[in-house]
């Protein structure tokens, strides 16, 4: 039977008032699954008027209570946790297994907001001036809107939801409509955890809610992660309406091999994050950057485990699915031609490869180009999809020049035995997470995920240190209590200083 996804309001499904509706397939199987609703601005306004009002008793809750939610919200996705990844595979195509695996790192960040109590101690400074105290402390920022993208439909608003909630705010979800089912299930075990109705909502949509999320004047922030036109019309509508904005935007990230690394490990590390999920992640190595003389060394080694490679339904066990969509596999694919046209040497053409799914499925096999030219399209855009290129630079410096030529900024690697070009590069490269002989450096829990340049608009990262500032307001308190014999305080127009 086909699907109708609802949005969710005030801790219930929420059938809205809007007349648009998206079609969500499975990309496996290419067939439509169903349909979600589309939030008119109205719909968008009630789940705003729900979330206000339920963060007006959540924001005075106890730390120890919302500790305790996290701790439960996260037995409850422990629970689910089978199926979840199938709900996701079902929508996204990405196999199982990695499916799994995006909700083990959005775990890691439930689990990093459980240690709320711990992360939202103040500071205390006793005597600045005679009889006078400071007290610095973090209070919640109101109602945030958080708008996720197709790739992780669950780890992407498990990196903002438990630490916004955490520190006292209520959340309006928009997932993306390609994929929308994993966040009605994570409302579901936000209701199981006990979370009080409205604090956490989800409107299903398109530019039509995410604008009016950006225009409304009850919400107080907005943390966006999409591709990178659309971060940066985020940033620029949520800021000039008075809303602090983080916007993750696109990736071309780059995998640096020098001469001296363990070249069967960068072999495995490239195939490994150039064609998880498809090439779908914005964190997936897209360009392998050969410094001379192994570039036809590696090319041969990456050549060969692409061959092992197989392709198909995410629930056979598979090492890579389908695109998302048949117009993103149409667009990938026509980058495939693009590059041939620009002079790049296509050594490995997913085009009509065997497949383990229905013919219909929305296939694209792993295709691998050499000696990509750096003004093709291949090597200037971002992809998203299962397209390697490799470039080869004659040296380290040279190498180093071009990935911070790029516009982008999110992820990097090199792969090296040599510590002090190591270290060089983590010191000199212009991006924001760089992996030393590690392909995908997502950032531990207790740390935080965000790009440079084009990949980031705004000053705050996801989850960590920063995802508690960038959900908190800074207060800081200045008050004196006199003894009762202590003379009264006389009239005085300087501007105050500490005595
Ligand atoms: P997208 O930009 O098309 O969509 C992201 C969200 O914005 C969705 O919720 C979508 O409904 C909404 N949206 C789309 N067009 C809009 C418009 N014109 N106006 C207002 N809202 C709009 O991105 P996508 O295709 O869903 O996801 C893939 C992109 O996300 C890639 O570029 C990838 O690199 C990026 N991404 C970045 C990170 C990161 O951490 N930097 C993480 C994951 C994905």
């Amino acid at each position: 039977m086909a699907k109708h996804v609802t949005h969710w309001i005030g801790g219930k499904p929420w059938t809205g008032t809007a007349q648009r509706q998206g079609e969500v397939f499975d990309p496996a199987l290419g067939t439509l699954s169903g349909h979600v609703d589309f939030a008119s601005e109205a719909d968008v306004d009630t789940a705003v008027a729900a979330a206000s009002a339920a963060w007006n008793s959540w924001r005075t809750s106890t730390l120890s209570l919302r500790s305790r939610v996290l701790f439960d919200f996260r037995a409850a996705l422990l629970r689910r946790r089978e199926e979840l990844a199938a709900v996701i595979t079902s929508e996204h195509g990405k196999v199982l297994s990695d499916a799994d695996g995006e909700i083990a790192r959005g775990l890691e960040v439930v689990e990093f907001a459980c240690g709320i109590p711990a992360l939202l101690k103040g500071g205390f400074s006793e005597s600045v001036s005679t009889q006078i105290d400071v007290t610095s402390i973090r209070q919640s920022v109101g109602v945030c809107a958080v708008i996720t993208p197709f790739n992780f439909p669950a780890m992407v608003p498990l990196w903002f939801a438990p630490v916004a909630i955490a520190c006292g705010n209520a959340v309006v979800l928009k997932p993306s409509e390609k994929d929308p089912s994993a966040a009605v299930l994570l409302a579901e075990c936000w209701a199981e955890a006990g979370l009080p109705d409205g604090v956490f909502n989800v409107v299903h949509g398109d530019a039509v809610a995410v604008n009016r999320l950006l225009t409304h004047p009850e919400i107080r922030a907005v943390s966006f992660v999409g591709s990178t036109p659309v971060a940066r019309h985020v940033y620029e509508t949520g800021t000039s309406h008075g809303k602090r904005v983080q916007a993750l935007g696109g990736a071309k990230n780059h995998m640096v091999v020098l001469p001296d690394a363990d070249l069967d490990a960068a072999a495995d590390a490239a195939v490994s994050a150039g064609f998880g999920s498809a090439g779908e992640r914005c964190m997936a190595v897209s360009v392998v950057v050969a410094v001379d003389p192994i570039g036809d060394d590696l090319v041969a080694r990456i050549t060969e485990r692409m061959a092992r490679l197989r392709t198909g339904d995410g629930r056979r066990g598979c090492d890579m699915g389908p695109l998302v969509t048949a117009a993103h596999r149409d667009k990938v694919s026509a980058y495939i031609d693009a590059g041939v046209q620009a002079g790049a040497k296509l050594v490995v053409d997913g085009r009509g490869g065997d497949v383990d799914g229905s013919s219909d499925g929305f296939w694209l096999g792993p295709t691998l180009f050499d000696n990509v030219p750096p003004e093709a399209s291949i090597y200037t855009d971002e992809i998203f999809g299962p397209v390697l290129g490799v470039v080869r630079a004659p040296t380290f410096d040279q190498a180093l020049d071009l990935v911070n030529a790029s516009p982008y900024g999110n992820g990097t690697a090199i792969f090296t035995t040599d510590g002090s070009l190591a270290r060089r590069y983590q010191s000199e490269v212009e991006v924001g997470m760089v992996g030393i002989n590690v392909p995908i450096p997502v950032p531990a829990a207790a740390y935080s995920f965000g790009g440079w340049k084009s990949s980031l608009f705004g000053d705050t990262h996801a989850y960590g240190p920063d995802g508690v500032h960038f959900f908190t307001r800074s207060k800081v308190v200045t008050s004196r209590w006199p003894r009762t014999t202590a003379p009264h305080a006389q009239l005085d127009l300087n501007f105050p200083g500490n005595r």
